[in-house]
């Protein structure tokens, strides 16, 4: 699939520091150590929808990862899907008596725009989920032989994985049973299906239903899951072991840990990503900003208001990304008058020397991207500046590059 278009990064003076992120699996936050190319995964949209403020606090969230590693001297190799076909994808597009097909090239085109305009970096890979079904019926068949997978017996040629054969089943998100069971049926799984072996065991393939789009696969006629569709793009493009596998905490359980121990089952290597990242939710109004409730703010209703996606950027950056934080317009305010008084401040002809605003920037970042203090650490030279401290008239673009590269905020 096409990706989008990137912004050039201005070029630093010196390296930034090693990043340490929150890993979801050990609760702690640790230190990422990628090789020469740094490799991440972050799960894309299912295009039946545009792009809301809670996709865009996690595609920002990541978007930093990789400029962090970038600073720090590393290539980076993202890879992020389209779930271009998927259960919500249908039901919407037959709600709205629309093609399927048709509805996920436009939300997949405006998210693009819209992902451009916030100045995120693209993917390597942008791969779709349609234009992936070999990959994935090429695992699923891998499992089936391993006999971690098996075909339900009712004639529906779904085919389902074995949670009670994968060796370590749960250590990602460490919840209990109960909490696993209530996730599962919240978001997508079906515990109550009958024939299966376990009730958190996730399908693997969905057999042809009347009606319903289907593939022919060595497999039989039908589409491959969600979280199959993940392993598949991620293990064929950056392998197993790769850095970090991020998405929203919504994302933690079934989908991260389902996705993990697909990848496992198949190779017998362990561990699929060796940071499992989760950015917080955006709530508005008291709570969590999601379609199934329709309290969406969408990223091109903003941009149509003509509000400036550097001001939604900087205003989603004003809070930590693992906090579940809410949204209002006073956020949108807050940002657009800080980042007049920094568009003022990188305006003037001098300014305080900014290397310490650098290092301050890249620290803060690269301790579990500590945007708050970063931000705080702009605010505070723009502040001296605008005060007329400091002659050095290599302060303001020098800021204005650290603001672009680490932070991703065009002046
Ligand atoms: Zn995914």
């Amino acid at each position: 699939m096409q990706s989008w278009p990137g912004p050039p990064i201005p070029k630093l003076p010196g390296r930034g520091f090693p990043l340490w992120l929150h890993d979801s699996a050990t609760g702690q936050v640790r230190l990422t150590a990628p090789g020469a190319t740094a490799r991440m995964y972050v799960c894309g949209i299912t295009p039946y929808d545009a792009t809301h403020l809670g996709h865009a606090a996690t595609y920002l969230a990541f978007d930093l990862v990789n400029r962090v590693w970038r600073d720090g001297g590393h290539d980076v190799h993202f890879v992020q899907n389209v779930t271009d076909i998927d259960d919500p994808l249908l039901e919407r597009a037959a709600r709205d008596h629309d093609d399927w097909m048709v509805l996920g090239m436009r939300e997949t085109a405006l998210f693009r725009e819209d992902m451009a305009a916030l100045r995120i970096l693209p993917p390597r890979d942008y791969i779709g989920a349609v234009e992936s079904i070999d990959e994935a019926v090429a695992l699923i068949v891998a499992l089936l032989d391993a006999g971690v997978a098996y075909r339900l017996d009712d004639g529906s040629g779904d085919v389902y994985y074995d949670v009670g054969r994968s060796q370590r089943f749960g250590y990602e998100s460490g919840l209990s049973t109960d909490a696993m069971l209530a996730y599962f049926a919240e978001r997508g799984g079906d515990p109550d299906r009958a024939g299966k072996r376990n009730r958190l065991d996730p399908h693997l393939w969905r057999g042809a239903r009347p009606g319903e789009p289907a593939w022919e696969s060595a497999v039989g006629p039908g589409r491959p899951g969600w979280h199959i569709e993940c392993t598949a793009i991620a293990l064929n493009r950056l392998g197993m072991g790769f850095d970090v596998q991020g998405g929203g905490s919504d994302l933690l359980f079934p989908h991260h840990e389902m996705s993990a121990a697909h990848a496992e089952s198949v190779t017998g290597d362990w561990p699929f990503a060796r940071h499992y990242v989760h950015a917080g939710m955006i709530g508005l109004a008291g709570t969590k900003m999601s379609k199934s409730r329709g309290n969406l703010v969408f990223v091109s209703r903003l941009r149509g208001d003509k509000v400036d996606p550097m001001v939604i950027r900087a205003a989603l950056l004003a809070g930590h990304y693992r906090e579940d934080r809410p949204w209002s317009g006073l956020l949108l305010d807050e940002a657009r008058g800080r980042l007049g008084r920094w568009r003022e401040a990188v305006a003037l002809d001098a300014g305080p020397d900014a290397g310490p605003l650098l290092g301050a920037v890249r620290r803060q970042l690269a301790d579990d991207l500590d945007t708050v203090n970063a931000l705080a650490a702009v605010d505070h030279w723009a502040a001296e500046a605008l005060q007329r401290r400091g002659r050095d008239a290599g302060a303001p673009p020098l800021v204005r590059k650290t603001v672009d590269a680490l932070l991703g905020i065009a002046l």
